[in-house]
């Protein structure tokens, strides 16, 4: 009976306790805010300030205290002051002493202090409990009530009870407390706001350099040369005839660039017969922002969809085909209707439509919320086959855009050849080394590299084969 009491006080101590009198240290945008949240939650808030008289800085209904009465007041104190006035703490070191500290703190740029925020705390006031918590969350989206985008809270501390008073709080405010372990998670939790699109900089950087290079490849090829050559003026090809020319190969490229580091990474497995060793770091690094290649792939080849859909009201596409009708009535004669530009013409239109389709259904089915409601084997499936298909539909795309032109000797000004040739280079090598995986005798032990089968090293091999004795 006793001890169903006790645990039964045991549950109660642990519930979260809407109650509970929380201090925060600082009333400055950061402590005003979460307070006002916390209040709006029934939370009791006590301010320790260095002005507890000025009360214009304090949220209605809080109160404010010098820092160590305020202290006094709750077993948690949420610091929401800057890590470079941490020290004032080390006067309140008796009053804090077994105390619940959370840090909240950022720092302006990453590794701006040997250790973390959180950590300096813990080595000032060893006798506290640090827990790092909150600093992913703005005081703008604590105020607006914009929490939808940064609902996660990420928690870490040495203390577990600690951490789950904190997580209790993080839970009572709507917000998700994501246990992040002990202290030492605390450099990667404030890292975190700092990072700038860690995972979008490279394929951004990459399309950009590859969108310039072929803009004055094109320009050269196309509108310099003719100026020079037939002193002919292209140049509005720059406003829309060669962005549609950019964009598609920048697409193809870079949905190209999605598979080759999973055929590199396929190679260096058969090379190595293990996947039990690393992959080099910038191959991880590759592996690792494939979906925002992908995505932007995606932006690239919607911006060609819709540069393509004005091409008939375009005044130069107009005036070419009036000029071809009008020479067809002064010669008196027309042109025979051709079944195979027909086809090749339906064709090529057909399966840049395919292709789009399929490129767009992989990028529905890499949002989180999608990707989340498939398994594991749907999601490949989608990502993987449908990915390949879409690949070898944008290229067969492009092949027949560009029909027998590449034999043609005219098709090479000043010896450059048709971007759309360029386009075709690295698709072409994974659709060409991705044929040559699929076959079953290289396709067989791979699986089973990739299942956990090793190659043994030569030398580790029993010599059966030299005494002839095993069978
Ligand atoms: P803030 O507006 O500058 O407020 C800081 C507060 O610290 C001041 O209002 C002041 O409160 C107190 N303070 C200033 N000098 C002090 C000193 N010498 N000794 C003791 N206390 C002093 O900054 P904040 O934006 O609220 O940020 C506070 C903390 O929250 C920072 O560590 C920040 O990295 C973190 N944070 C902020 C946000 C955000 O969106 N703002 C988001 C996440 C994390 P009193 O005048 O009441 O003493």
């Amino acid at each position: 009976m006793e001890q169903h009491s006790n645990t039964a006080m045991a549950l109660t101590s642990d519930m979260p306790n809407k109650k509970q009198t929380v201090c925060i240290f600082g009333t400055g945008d950061f402590g005003r805010s979460l307070g006002h949240k916390m209040m709006q939650c029934g939370y009791t808030i006590v301010y320790g300030t260095r002005n507890p008289k000025d009360t214009k800085l304090i949220p209605q209904g809080a109160s404010g205290m010098s820092h160590r009465e305020a202290a006094e007041t709750s077993d948690i104190i949420i610091l929401a002051i800057h890590r470079i006035y941490y020290d004032f703490l080390d006067k309140l070191k008796e009053t804090l002493c077994g105390k619940v500290l959370v840090d909240v703190s950022n720092n302006l740029k990453i590794n701006q202090y040997p250790e973390t925020n959180a950590e300096y705390l813990a080595q000032l006031l060893p006798e506290s409990k640090v827990v790092k918590a909150f600093n992913t969350v703005s005081a703008w989206a604590l105020q607006s009530g914009a929490l939808d985008a940064s609902r996660q809270v990420f928690v870490c501390g040495n203390d577990g009870r600690s951490k789950e008073k904190v997580m209790d709080i993080v839970r009572s405010l709507g917000l998700t407390p994501l246990d992040k372990g002990s202290l030492l998670a605390a450099k990667e939790i404030e890292d975190y706001p700092l990072q700038l699109f860690p995972m979008w900089k490279y394929p951004i950087y990459l399309s950009l350099g590859l969108t310039v290079f072929l803009f004055i490849y094109c320009i050269i090829r196309d509108v310099v040369y003719n100026h020079v050559t037939k002193s002919k003026d292209f140049s509005f090809f720059l406003v829309i005839s060669i962005p549609n020319r950019v964009c598609p190969i920048v697409a193809l490229v870079l949905l190209a660039l999605v598979y080759l580091p999973g055929i590199f990474a396929a190679v260096l497995q058969l090379y190595r017969g293990t996947k039990y060793k690393r992959f080099p770091n910038w191959l991880d690094k590759w592996m690792l922002c494939r979906k925002q290649l992908g995505l932007i792939a995606l932006a690239f080849a919607f911006l060609h969809v819709l540069y393509t859909l004005v091409i008939p009201i375009r005044y130069y596409v107009r005036w070419k085909s009036n000029s071809y009708i009008t020479k067809q009535v002064l010669d008196n004669k027309t042109d025979s209707f051709v079944t195979e530009y027909a086809w090749l013409s339906d064709s090529y239109v057909a399966l840049g439509i395919l292709g789009f389709f399929l490129f767009v259904l992989l990028g529905i089915t890499s949002l989180p919320s999608v990707a989340n409601s498939v398994n594991w084997r749907e999601f490949r499936f989608v990502q993987s086959y449908l990915g390949y298909l879409t690949l070898v539909l944008c290229t067969a795309h492009t092949l027949i855009y560009g029909g027998k032109r590449f034999l043609n000797i005219g098709s090479y000004p000043w010896g450059l050849p048709a971007a759309y040739i360029l386009s075709l280079i690295i698709p072409c090598i994974v659709l060409v080394m991705k044929f040559f995986l699929i076959f079953p005798c290289i396709d067989r032990p791979l699986t089973a590299i990739r299942q956990g089968w090793e190659r043994k090293p030569k030398h580790l091999c029993e010599p059966h084969n030299l005494s002839g004795s095993s069978v």
